[in-house]
């Protein structure tokens, strides 16, 4: 590993950002982002650094202060505003104590914040008051941890950074761990740094730029001791699979996704979904179809503050698994059934002597290791599922190497647990969202289109993660630009899907199970027009109409009821008919009896599916122009001839339908979103309805 570290780089950072915070401000947030974007140094909100420098009170008096990274801020991309400021004196004081609840701690650290607005300090921040230094850098660095969890670990670590560094055993974090960290540093005051066992480094300096290059010399110490012992062969292959692991995957996540799911204690939407992230690049293939993967998976994390995002060891289920379905879900069942035994006798064991802070946790994995399918990773946001893949994948990797070159021995399952029913710990995830369509998955056709933009951003709006689908590759791609920039990355997949092809509607599908794990809503919504009389209307314009509208809604159903089955979890379909189906117009005999066909397709699947807590509604809009700048694709069609034969403006249409309905509203995509988060969140127990979207259309009421 090499210093990021550059002058001009530093002076930019200085330019950008010290004339506001300060120059050590801005240095501190420049060098912070250095080790941030090391994925080998810290993962994620792993890691933190800090800062003592002056500020001024109210009084405009100096009085010094601490800026501590923020809990849960990612190092990568902190800024200035990333570090909570607290007040400094009276926290030091804190050291002549001789024991520091969890709750004092907490209490403290929030009396002292001196802008209660900033992000909630981090976990570690007595250990940051209790060194004198300026400048601290922490990381939980790969190699180190390679080192640490050998069963020599301590003598190898000693070999490798020499004695410039003191190396400390495991101690929990906290109080305890910054008292120890302080006086180790008292008894040896020249050393560059702390190595804490099964944790990471410290390192600290009264500038930026030696606290950060001290902190890359001994990471990069322990990569060459590792480099130069590296066994040739890390692992024993032991299975192979025809069944490629894409495939595989497409099966396997909505079963596991179904099995979970927690139960959420509401009767109307009685699951609490996560979300999947699959990695299966050919490291974590290597690592799982391995003779050593079983005893390597339950082992425990890199370092006891991974457990948060993985729980404390892997579920392994072992191959081969199952063809069929059932056999599957049962073989999958019984896995989960075995992980939870294993991690209640785990939190008994650990836990019996003392009382456990907070409830209970969720017994559920969050990472599943499968021979020939690879790594499934959940969180209950996509970016949570991330977080805990990438935590995944490195600690695959530490795992295999320190097994070959003596064994992997980590912190021992008691510090583990101690750690993961620390509240302070729990607290770095966040609470749970609350919004209505949170931990689902709705997947749309004709996604791209302006109607399907709409349902798309306001169930994104509600919670929801999406999958958009479109025949169309180039504006798809530009939707979901759009959306993740407006909602963030990781909420939004556009995935190219040709709804009246059996493969390509199938392959869409396994595409948002590898992704997401599964879908909970689906939403056939794409359509075309086509505008002839009866009597005109050629079989071939008739037969396209028919493919996108009624053929295309009815695989999509078929193909996202199969989803559903494997997840078992109910679920909604949501079928975007038309005011047509009830009120039709001259000219537009494929469109209404085509949208009739589907509308008339999702009440039989309402009666066929609602045992099975699948629920089948339809809307019926009418006159929708666009969505932002995304227009419609049908008014395109329809638009100018329907202008024309009403002696229009083609920019006349909009006011011309608007004055046509009951309400005098203009309808829009969002509207109709609306209604299909209203279906999607189960608020009624309502299924083979047909809600009209049209500012009341007399001629088109339901009957
Ligand atoms: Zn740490």
């Amino acid at each position: 590993m090499e210093s990021r570290w550059y002058d001009r780089d530093a002076s930019a950072a200085i330019d950008r950002w010290g004339e506001r915070y300060g120059r050590d401000l801005a240095l501190r947030a420049y060098s912070s982002q250095l080790i941030g974007v090391e994925p080998d140094l810290v993962l994620h909100g792993g890691g933190n650094t800090s800062l003592k420098a002056l500020t001024k009170n109210i009084f405009d008096e100096e009085i010094p202060a601490l800026f501590i990274k923020g809990s849960g801020i990612d190092l990568a991309t902190i800024q200035p505003d990333g570090f909570a400021a607290l007040d400094l004196d009276p926290l030091k004081r804190l050291r002549n104590l001789c024991a520091l609840s969890e709750a004092d701690m907490s209490n403290q650290l929030w009396l002292h914040r001196l802008n209660p607005a900033a992000p909630s300090p981090s976990v570690e921040t007595l250990l940051h008051v209790f060194l004198p230094h300026r400048f601290i850098d922490h990381s939980h660095a790969d190699a180190l941890l390679c080192l640490s969890n050998q069963p020599e670990g301590e003598t190898l670590l000693r070999e490798a950074v020499g004695d410039a560094v003191t190396i400390l055993p495991y101690i929990m974090p906290g109080f305890p761990l910054a008292m120890q960290v302080a006086l180790a540093f008292e008894k040896r005051p020249n050393v560059t740094g702390i190595i804490v066992a099964h944790h990471g480094l410290f390192t600290f300096y009264d500038d930026a730029r030696t606290a950060y290059e001290n902190h890359i010399a001994i990471v990069s110490a322990c990569e060459r001791f590792l480099k130069a012992r590296r066994p040739k062969c890390l692992l024993t292959p032991a299975y192979r699979t025809e069944e490629s692991a894409g495939r595989l995957a497409a099966r396997i996540a909505p079963v596991l996704r179904g099995l979970l799911a927690k139960p959420s204690g509401d009767p109307d939407a009685p699951h609490r979904r996560l979300l999947l992230d699959w990695r299966a690049d050919e490291e974590v293939l290597s690592f799982v179809n391995s003779q050593e993967a079983a005893a390597l998976s339950v082992a425990g994390p890199l370092t006891p503050d991974h457990v948060t995002r993985t729980k404390p060891f892997a579920l392994f289920v072992a191959g081969p698994l199952p063809e069929v379905s059932e056999g599957l879900r049962a073989h999958l069942k019984q896995a989960v059934t075995d992980y939870v035994a294993r991690y209640e006798a785990y939190v008994s064991r650990h836990t019996a002597s003392k009382s456990l802070g907070g409830s209970r946790l969720d017994p559920l994995p969050r990472v599943v290791l499968i021979p020939g399918a690879g790594a499934f990773c959940f969180g209950r946001t996509k970016r949570e599922a991330v977080v805990a893949a990438d935590i995944t994948v490195h600690t695959l990797r530490i795992k295999a190497l320190a097994h070959a070159m003596g064994g992997y021995k980590p912190a021992s399952d008691e510090h583990v647990c101690e750690l993961e029913y620390w509240n302070l710990q729990q607290a770095k995830l966040g609470s749970e969202a609350d919004h209505l369509l949170d931990g689902q998955v709705v997947l749309v056709t004709g996604g791209a289109g302006a109607i399907g933009y709409g349902i798309v951003k306001t169930c994104m709006e509600a919670g929801a993660h999406v999958v958009l689908t479109d025949v169309d590759s180039v504006r798809l791609e530009h939707v979901t630009q759009r959306l993740e920039a407006a909602h963030g990355r990781g909420k939004a997949r556009g995935v190219v899907m040709d709804v009246t092809d059996e493969a390509s509607v199938q392959a869409g599908f396994a595409e948002a199970c590898r992704h997401y794990g599964g879908v909970d809503v689906i939403v056939p919504n794409a359509g075309i027009a086509h505008v002839a009389q009866v009597a005109d209307l050629k079989t071939a314009d008739l037969e396209r109409v028919m493919a996108v509208n009624f053929l295309g809604t009815f695989l999509t159903i078929r193909e996202g009821v199969r989803v559903l089955r494997a997840q078992g979890l109910g679920g909604n379909i949501v079928i975007n008919a038309s005011k047509n189906v009830f009120g039709p117009g001259k000219d537009f005999g494929a469109y209404s009896s085509s949208k009739a066909a589907g509308h008339q397709l999702g009440k039989v699947a309402a009666i066929e599916l609602a045992a099975e807590e699948i629920r089948v509604n339809m809307i019926n809009a009418d006159a929708i122009f666009s969505e932002d700048e995304v227009a419609s694709g049908l008014w395109a069609t329809v638009g100018p001839e329907r202008a024309k034969s009403r002696g229009l403006k083609l920019d006349e249409l909009p006011d011309y339908y608007r004055s046509r309905n009951l309400l005098r509203a203009r309808v829009t995509a969002r509207h109709v979103g609306n209604a299909v988060v209203f279906f999607a969140c189960n608020r009624t127990p309502t299924t083979g309805a047909t809600l009209p979207v049209d500012g009341g259309v007399v001629e088109a009421f339901p009957r």
